[in-house]
């Protein structure tokens, strides 16, 4: 209460003087050297409080000639502190426009126009020009302030301001509608008993000699003076004269300017120059410089300079808080971390700068905010894809790490199961549902992370990144399953060279004749058993490729088959060879048919007997020296490279034939030889001992 006391007590001092000129809001917003002032937005924005008014804010300009009490009559409607002529000096104010806001509720701008005066030609008029200029492309309502007395003085100052109000409106909006003006005469000091309808009839004809006299620009011959103007009439009474009627008066003129109800009210929505009030400052002072640089003013281009200028600074405005919300994501994106809660976050950031940006930005030139609006929207997606890319390709990695882990595991212990089973693998241990499984559980992990971080309306998705992930896990599946191939022909091999050594080892232990055969029958079931299982193998790892099978098939027979040839050449080293035809000599020779060991008598044909079983034996190293592959079924005949591709190509496995060759072959005969001339001597010596006895 006391507060609104105290500034309506202000403002009744500032109305009645000069005195508070010094201080109060008011700014000269363009000086005497028709500079601009740099002080308008932070005037705006502080002082006035306008900054945030949108488009629900006015602009009032006064027009008329020096001292007919402009500044006196705006104080008095509006509450400002212009600069008020002081009675007794008698002086010109400084020229210039001077701007100030409306008082209290009233979001009004009010620019004070001084220093015209058409009764000085030359430098004055040139000012007269600008100001019309300016006040016009910015102004909804001009005040045509004059002293009854220069009513009907049709070749005054007043005309000459008026026609140059004319031709200036007519060159800023043309054959356009959108820049109406409402045009308010305030006919001061009326004293006289003529009417106001009279004084009106006289200024509205003397408009009409003007505007029928003025040098119009082509194409707008027909223009009448009221497509562009609303004229409007009010008087006041004489303010020393009649001092309370002059109050009374002036306050009733205020009510037209804030009673929004009233029937006079002045600010109509056609007089709008469309330009929201936190760009009044920077548009204000773009149309001043192309004033004064005597350029063309185009308003429409002016504004949506001005929509360019402000949907920029809107955006980079909005541009702060946003990259200031992710910031912090960042760097932990960065360094792979999977950041939960990403989506959301740049959802959130993104529909707040959005949001900002819509609300500040919306109100200017609807062509220019969505032009500039669909860039801002680029910026912002292009930084969260960026973002979500990183995230995506951190889940990828993460992905693939989990998948061949869990695989890993999974067939562990899948194998472990197959081996408690002796070997059998049940179909839910199989490569492809334990696999499958885990793949499924991945796929869904990281869809959701994708999931989470798409943004409905972007201009981008994600899912060429599911592609990726399926692409990956693909790959990864294919190295699982060759690592799983791997293993079951090694466990395969295994298990055929288990039984395949026990033939061996037998067969080749008390070598015959009948030796090769068992051998071969036994790898062909060995072979056969293997290849049987590794059938099933593939079967449930999923190798559907018939190439790929055969090749599996030819690596499981090559295997196989070389771990039967290393049980043959162990059992056919020197020792071993020389082991086996020493037995066969002793066997013959050292015991009798029934198993008995003989003792030599002198009767005895020792050296026949000897002779048979030394042939005997030696008869067995050609045996040994080569694999006799002949009996064998599964392998081809003959066993030469490529033929029935039994084994891989390229392989040569009749190379592998040879167990012993030519001349170690003699080597071994000699020493077998000597070993069975010692034999004989022993023989030959034991039975000379027994006849001593
Ligand atoms: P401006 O130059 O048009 O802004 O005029 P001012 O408002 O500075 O006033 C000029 C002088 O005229 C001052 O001395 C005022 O007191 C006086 N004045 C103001 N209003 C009126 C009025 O309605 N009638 C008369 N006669 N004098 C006025
Ligand atoms: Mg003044």
């Amino acid at each position: 209460m006391a507060a609104a006391n105290q500034r309506a007590s202000g403002m009744r001092g500032a109305a009645n003087g000069a005195k508070a000129s010094s201080s109060g809001t008011r700014l000269q917003v363009v000086d005497d050297e028709q500079r601009f002032s740099d002080e308008l937005p932070e005037y705006m924005e502080h002082r006035w409080g306008l900054a945030d008014a949108g488009f629900d804010y006015n602009v009032v300009a006064v027009f008329g000639s020096q001292s007919t009490g402009k500044s006196t009559l705006l104080n008095r409607l509006f509450g400002t502190k212009f600069d008020v002529m002081d009675e007794g000096n008698r002086q010109q104010t400084t020229r210039g426009i001077w701007g100030d806001r409306g008082s209290d509720a009233m979001p009004v701008l009010i620019l004070d126009v001084e220093g015209t005066d058409g009764r000085e030609r030359g430098e004055n008029q040139d000012f007269e020009r600008k100001s019309a200029l300016f006040s016009l492309a910015i102004a909804e309502v001009l005040i045509v302030n004059m002293w009854e007395t220069m009513v009907g003085l049709y070749n005054g100052a007043n005309m000459g301001l008026l026609k140059t109000v004319m031709e200036v409106n007519l060159q800023l909006f043309g054959g356009r509608r959108e820049g109406r003006t409402l045009l308010h005469f305030v006919i001061r000091d009326h004293v006289s008993p003529t009417p106001l309808e009279s004084l009106a009839a006289t200024l509205r004809k003397d408009m009409d000699r003007i505007w029928a006299g003025l040098s119009r620009p082509a194409g707008l011959d027909d223009a009448q003076l009221g497509d562009y103007f609303d004229l409007k009439f009010s008087s006041l009474p004489h303010k020393l004269l009649q001092p309370e009627r002059f109050e009374q008066a002036a306050l009733v003129l205020r009510r037209q300017f804030t009673d929004h109800g009233s029937r006079d009210y002045v600010f109509r929505a056609g007089y709008k120059r469309g330009v929201p009030a936190d760009g009044f400052a920077h548009y204000a002072r773009a149309v001043w410089e192309k004033v004064v640089s005597n350029k063309d003013l185009d308003l429409p281009t002016q504004q949506e300079l001005l929509a360019q200028y402000r949907c920029d600074e809107i955006a980079a405005a909005a541009l702060g808080p946003f990259r200031e919300a992710l910031e912090p994501l960042r760097p932990r994106v960065g360094a792979g971390e999977i950041v939960d809660g990403l989506g959301k976050a740049a959802r959130g950031a993104r529909a707040q700068a959005l949001g900002s940006f819509d609300e500040q930005a919306a109100r200017y030139h609807a062509g220019v905010y969505e032009r500039k609006r669909a860039a801002f929207v680029q910026t912002l997606d292009g930084e969260l894809h960026s973002l979500a890319l990183n995230q995506v390709k951190n889940a990828l990695s993460w992905a693939g790490e989990r998948f061949a882990g869990e695989s890993h595991k999974a067939l562990e212990a899948a194998a472990a199961a197959a081996g408690a089973e002796g070997g059998e693998v049940a179909a839910e241990h199989s490569f492809s549902a334990v696999v499958g499984g885990v793949r499924q559980r991945v796929a869904a992990w990281f869809g959701a992370v994708v999931a989470d971080l798409e943004i409905e309306d972007a201009a981008w998705t994600l899912g060429p990144e599911i592609k990726h992930m399926n692409a990956m896990l693909d790959a990864a599946t294919d190295k699982l399953r060759a690592a799983e191939m791997d293993r079951a022909l090694e466990q395969l091999r295994q298990g055929a060279q288990d039984t395949l050594g026990e033939t061996i080892g037998e067969q080749l232990g008390s070598p015959g004749a009948a030796m090769w055969a068992s051998v071969m029958g036994g790898f062909d079931a060995a072979s056969a058993r293997a290849d049987a299982q590794l059938q099933r193998r593939m079967d449930l790892a999923e190798v559907r490729d018939a190439a790929q099978r055969r090749q599996l098939e030819q690596r499981l027979h090559r295997g196989v088959w070389e771990d039967a040839v290393a049980a043959l050449r162990e059992e056919t080293t020197d020792q071993m060879v020389l082991l086996k035809l020493r037995g066969a000599l002793e066997e013959r020779f050292r015991y009798d048919d029934a198993g008995l060991p003989r003792v030599w008598r002198p009767s005895d044909d020792i050296d026949a007997q000897f002779g048979q079983a030394r042939a005997a034996a030696q008869a067995l190293l050609p045996l040994l020296t080569k694999i006799d592959t002949s009996a064998s079924r599964v392998l081809p005949d003959p066993i030469a490279a490529g033929a029935g591709s039994f084994f891989p190509a390229g392989f040569a496995a009749e190379r592998s034939l040879a167990l012993i060759s030519g001349s170690r072959a003699r080597e071994l005969a000699k020493r077998f030889g000597r070993e069975a001339d010692a034999l004989y001597l022993e023989a030959k010596r034991a039975m000379v001992t027994t006849q001593n006895h």
